[in-house]
């Protein structure tokens, strides 16, 4: 690592000039930035947040899956097997399905070798279980808290190596030279913690900054990580399927996903006013012909956790909507009471499945507190341990934004497919579609750091950056930071009531619940807070605060170019698909129950399951998006003397 200083209106800014820089700490970023080491590349930078922030290292669930090739009994798995399995989701490339089945075996055994203690059975069998869209054995977990030992394994191994990190360092713009083909990253600019700017001159970026968890105002996603993908969509990286997300029932004070045995408690649903106690009423009864069929449903809302359109029409995803209904269009809040039964419970009443489950289980105790203590108490501690008592209180949910299948485009080595050198690893990269198997976002990041570090030291081991036209790059992006910052010191919009506004937008109008109508309004509204926000800034109270602001600044570029995205695809006739809905008088019909001329949805066109979209963005806010063929599953050279020639000749790498 090189240090030198650059001059922008008169003052000195520091650069580090670095080989490849990496961008975030989470699982993904740590791994690559070892990876690196191990492929020689010794000059390697992260910069982060804080090894303490994003997502990995601060979430969790009932039962956090990791999705990995099958390695147990007589199960025959493959790596094509496994590929067809992610690509019959919909809207993803074979070629990176491919690499995301033949990949996971190495990046799986990599974190065991590194000490995250995956079960194994006495043969060294690495036993697995289902996960949804899962057909094989391939879902493995340590507990609730998987990423987080996989990101505590990494972190020892990162000091093991004495890897430099820059931590309270926050990214705050990407810099490329050139343009069309020849368009590359050349470094990037950040903030430290006194809220000066950095530059980076960096021959690669390893962008590994995680999901838009920013974008919303009800997410799982930890407090503490807003995601930075508006950042990269700034400098023009393109993104694919950014549409394409995971929402489900969530607690919102300490956010966890209510999946597993919250719900296969049967747990009382109670929403009440905005104060949180008046007017209290399980609402979900009048929709229901029996209560048993209520209680069914949620109890099925255990396994079938996320919001899945295919599940709304007499199954369990009707329940998110009917939580959104009370939240979102009736303003009220909505409660899981653990303390008592939903009103007229009967063990006898509910489906087969449910009855046995709980018989198998031994869990007839009178009360749903009690059936969870029996169950899994560690479920009551977590929130013990986050200061919420569920024997004394009412625990809040909303219905939350949680994954974004969506991001990034980058080809099967994770190179942007439209800046060289930048190579998007982790949520923010876009390589899922429709649906995806539950915990193969924990296995994409690791491929992923997998495949930019083996091109990195295949390809670009030797520098070919250009500092002259990184200088020019940094001196012009910094002049623009400091004038937006110039600028909110003297505005009027203040950052949190701005923030709280793209929030509550995405959540409205471009999550699970989507329409056409909905999305227009929320474009033209997102698409003046962009002229806004670019013209004024934002106010901060203090300097330390500055990072509010130009996070404020991506996150509302980012809002506006994901709901450009989602109304292009809702016109395209897409559909209702994977985890959202989109609303369409005369379609089908939600719940009879239910209004419908405001509750019928469009019913999927399955021909954009073959396509993927694709969305690029200009700084002026205007978007493109279009739709592309799917790259099929790749037929791959397999006689071993051929392939192997072609190894040494280094003519994988394309
Ligand atoms: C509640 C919940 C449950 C989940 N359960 C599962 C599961 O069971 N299985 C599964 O596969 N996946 C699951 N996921 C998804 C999975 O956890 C994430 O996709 C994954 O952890 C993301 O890892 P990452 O390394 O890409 O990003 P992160 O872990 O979010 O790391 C991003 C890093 O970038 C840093 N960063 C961000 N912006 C900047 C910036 N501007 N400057 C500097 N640094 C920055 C952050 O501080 C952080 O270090 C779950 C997610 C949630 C929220």
């Amino acid at each position: 690592m090189n240090k030198k200083n650059i001059m922008v209106n008169g003052r000195e800014v520091p650069v580090c000039v670095v080989h490849t820089l990496v961008i975030g700490s989470g699982a993904a970023g740590l791994n690559a930035a070892i990876q690196l080491r191990n492929q020689g590349i010794e000059d390697v930078l992260i910069i982060s947040e804080g090894l303490n922030m994003g997502t990995s290292i601060n979430t969790g669930s009932d039962k956090q899956t990791y999705y990995k090739t099958a390695m147990c009994g007589g199960d025959q798995d493959s790596p094509y097997t496994m590929a067809r399995n992610y690509f019959d989701g919909g809207s993803m490339h074979g070629d990176l399905a491919l690499v995301e089945a033949s990949t996971s075996a190495r990046a799986f055994l990599n974190l065991v070798n590194l000490g995250v203690p995956f079960p194994q059975d006495p043969y060294g069998q690495f036993v697995g279980y289902k996960t949804d869209h899962d057909p094989a054995q391939r879902a493995t977990s340590i507990g609730p808290y998987t990423s987080r030992e996989m990101c505590n394994a990494l972190i020892r191994e990162l000091k093991r190596q004495n890897i430099s990190i820059h931590e309270k360092t926050y990214c705050v713009s990407l810099l490329t030279d050139g343009e069309g083909d020849a368009k590359r990253a050349v470094g990037a600019i950040a903030q430290n913690e006194n809220a000066e700017f950095v530059a980076y001159a960096a021959d690669n970026v390893v962008f590994a900054v995680g999901g838009p968890g920013g974008l919303y105002e009800t997410s799982v996603y930890p407090n503490v990580h807003t995601g930075a993908i508006g950042i990269a969509l700034l400098a023009g990286a393109m993104g694919q399927g950014l549409p394409e997300a995971q929402y489900g029932l969530a607690s919102t004070k300490f956010r966890w996903n209510v999946s597993g045995t919250y719900m296969q408690v049967i747990p009382k649903f109670v929403s009440t006013e905005k104060d949180g106690e008046s007017d209290p009423r399980e609402f979900m009864r009048d929709y229901f012909n029996s209560v048993g069929e209520m209680n069914s449903m949620v109890f099925l809302k255990g396994y079938q956790w996320p919001f899945d359109i295919r599940k709304v029409v007499g199954g369990s995803s009707i329940i998110d909507v009917l939580v959104y209904i009370e939240t979102q269009i009736k303003g009220r809040r909505v409660f899981l009471d653990f303390r008592e039964n939903p009103q007229d419970f009967k063990f006898e009443d509910m489906s087969q499945e449910a009855y046995d489950y709980l018989k198998n289980s031994r869990a007839f105790q009178d009360t749903p507190l009690a059936r969870l203590e029996h169950m899994n108490p560690s479920a009551i501690s977590l929130y013990n341990d986050n200061n919420i008592d569920i024997s004394v209180e009412m625990l809040e949910i909303a219905v939350c934004a949680q994954h974004n299948n969506g991001g990034l485009a980058a080809n099967h080595w994770w190179e942007s497919t439209n800046v060289k050198h930048l190579f998007p690893v982790g949520e923010v990269n876009g390589s899922h579609g429709v649906a995806r198997p539950g915990g193969s976002a924990l296995n994409s990041g690791q491929v992923g750091a997998f495949r930019a570090s083996d091109y990195i030291a295949a390809r670009y081991k030797q520098s070919s950056l250009d500092y002259n036209a990184f200088v020019v790059a940094a001196e012009k992006e910094l002049a623009g930071l400091e004038t937006f910052m110039d600028n909110c010191r003297n505005s009027s919009a203040d950052w949190r009531s701005q923030r709280q506004e793209l929030q509550s937008r995405m959540s409205r109008a471009a999550a699970h619940i989507r329409s056409e109508k909905g999305l227009e309004e929320a474009l033209r509204e997102a698409e003046k807070m962009w002229q806004d926000i670019s013209i004024g800034g934002c106010r901060v109270e203090n300097p330390s605060q500055a990072i509010q602001a130009l996070r404020n600044r991506q996150l509302v570029f980012a809002h506006l170019v994901y709901i450009n995205a989602t109304l292009f695809q809702v016109k395209s006739g897409a559909g209702s698909r994977g985890s959202a809905m989109v609303k369409l008088p005369g379609g089908v019909v939600a719940h009879d129950m239910l209004d419908s001329n405001e509750w019928s949805f469009q019913s999927e066109d399955t021909q954009f399951r073959r396509k993927v979209l694709e969305t690029i963005a200009a700084p002026d806010g205007s978007c493109v998006s279009r739709w592309v063929d799917v790259r099929p599953i790749p037929e791959s050279e397999l006689w071993f003397e051929n392939a192997w020639a072609d190894y040494r000749a280094g003519k994988i790498y394309g």
